[in-house]
């Protein structure tokens, strides 16, 4: 093959973007952990997810979540504009925009995502090379703490929770790496050293 064309041949596949998905029992401090990533690695864009769960003191429309009524959640499911979506905790409903992934990731841009359990699931049936990283919590006794101490959940609502986090913790091994968020800055460089060898991936 000539110079030429094996040039060409590298400029049709320019490099696509990665697709990082964090998942893990909700308390696991995996929304702090992916906040500092976000601030450390520039390269790294955001997905903002739908949801139809009332917005929280603090949280922005479109920087948080997209909120949105049911009935427009219930339109974009009929549309098909959802990569995936999940009702969590039997609670609200949450999704993944479709194409606003797709085009980032055709222009190389990487992506990081967090999911619930269900889904992180059907991202990797969706989207069979995303990368998906489980965040565990130091322990069970350390995970009720942490909702408690949250103080936006109602006691039963915490024990939804805490119920879900025992059955999400058996569903590690399905992911491709699992980070313990004993300590977050131990935690965040485990997270950094996935994404950089990620990157560094001659093949996918
Ligand atoms: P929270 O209400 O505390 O912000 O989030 C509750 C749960 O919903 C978390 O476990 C979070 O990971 C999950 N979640 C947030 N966005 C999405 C999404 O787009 N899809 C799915 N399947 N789960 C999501």
């Amino acid at each position: 093959m000539s110079r030429s064309r094996t040039s060409n041949s590298r400029k049709a596949q320019a490099r696509r973007g990665i697709v990082v998905v964090v998942a893990g029992p909700s308390g696991s401090g995996k929304s702090t952990l992916v906040k500092r990533l976000l601030n450390e690695d520039r390269r790294l864009g955001w997905s903002v997810s739908y949801t139809t769960r009332p917005r929280r003191p603090g949280e922005r429309n479109g920087r948080d979540y997209h909120f949105v009524s049911q009935a427009e959640f219930q339109r974009m499911i009929r549309r098909g504009e959802f990569l995936e979506y999940a009702h969590v905790f039997g609670l609200n409903y949450y999704g993944t925009g479709k194409n606003w992934i797709r085009q980032q990731i055709a222009r190389g841009r990487d992506i990081l995502l967090e999911v619930d359990l269900e889904g992180a699931r059907s991202i990797r049936r969706r989207l069979p090379g995303a990368i998906l990283v489980f965040i565990e919590p130091p322990s069970m006794a350390e995970l009720k703490r942490r909702l408690r101490n949250r103080k936006t959940d109602t006691p039963q609502q915490i024990r939804k929770r805490l119920r879900t986090a025992e059955r999400e913790m058996r569903a590690a091994r399905e992911f491709d790496y699992a980070v313990r968020n004993d300590e977050i800055d131990r935690a965040l460089n485990g997270l950094k050293y996935i994404v950089g060898a990620e990157r560094l991936r001659v093949q996918r």
